[in-house]
């Protein structure tokens, strides 16, 4: 079985991590989080993590080289063998084309984007009561992640909407588990 990439795409707190977390437990992927791999390298006080605070803090994106090297480095562990979900990943133009080449070189290629849906009303105030207590939900990095949420959408979606079929449709603004069997619906085939 040849392996199965998917990317997760959505505004902040559309429940994409979420998503990818019980698709993981269910299927034999792995769920490849840049904002959780930055988070893990911060609390182990690695270079890169101390690195991408300073951006995080802000709510702002970490540099693309940053980010695509860290990517490059979790493809290349032996769990990633049967498949990945990314979630939080790309978010520029140059990282989905660095994703591209990456999957090329693995002799694979994206299989699917899945795009959550949610008006950004729902958004905001799903981040305000989150209660992770992670230092980017401030009201003020809040209202900067939404804004750049739509800039973020237009330097990527145009790169797979241009694939017909590759990017496919749910709506985010349901209760986890409906929201989980149409994701199981559309992934599944993948994996075999
Ligand atoms: P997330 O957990 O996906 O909301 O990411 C938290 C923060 O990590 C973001 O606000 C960015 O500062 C940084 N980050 C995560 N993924 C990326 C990415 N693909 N490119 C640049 N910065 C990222």
């Amino acid at each position: 079985m040849s392996p199965a990439f998917i990317m997760f795409f959505g505004p902040p707190g559309c429940g994409k991590g979420t998503q990818a977390k019980k698709v993981t437990d269910e299927l034999p992927l792995v769920q490849i989080s840049t904002g959780e791999l930055f988070r893990k390298h911060l609390g182990e006080k690695t270079p890169l993590g101390l690195e991408a605070q300073k951006y995080m803090s802000q709510g702002a994106l970490v540099p693309d080289e940053i980010t695509i090297g860290m990517v490059r480095e979790r493809l290349e562990e032996p769990d990633c063998h049967n498949g990945a979900i990314f979630d939080g990943f790309p978010r520029t133009g140059d990282q989905a084309l660095a994703l591209d080449n990456l999957l090329a070189e693995m002799n694979s290629k994206l299989h699917m984007v899945v795009d959550f849906e949610l008006p950004i009303e729902i958004s905001r105030q799903r981040l305000m009561a989150r209660q992770e207590g992670r230092t980017d939900d401030k009201p003020e990095v809040i209202e900067k992640r939404l804004n750049d949420h739509a800039a973020i959408e237009a330097s990527v979606m145009p790169h797979y909407h241009a694939h017909k079929g590759l990017v496919k449709t749910v709506d985010a603004n349901r209760p986890i588990d409906v929201i989980y069997q149409d994701v199981m619906a559309l992934i599944k085939p993948l994996v075999g």
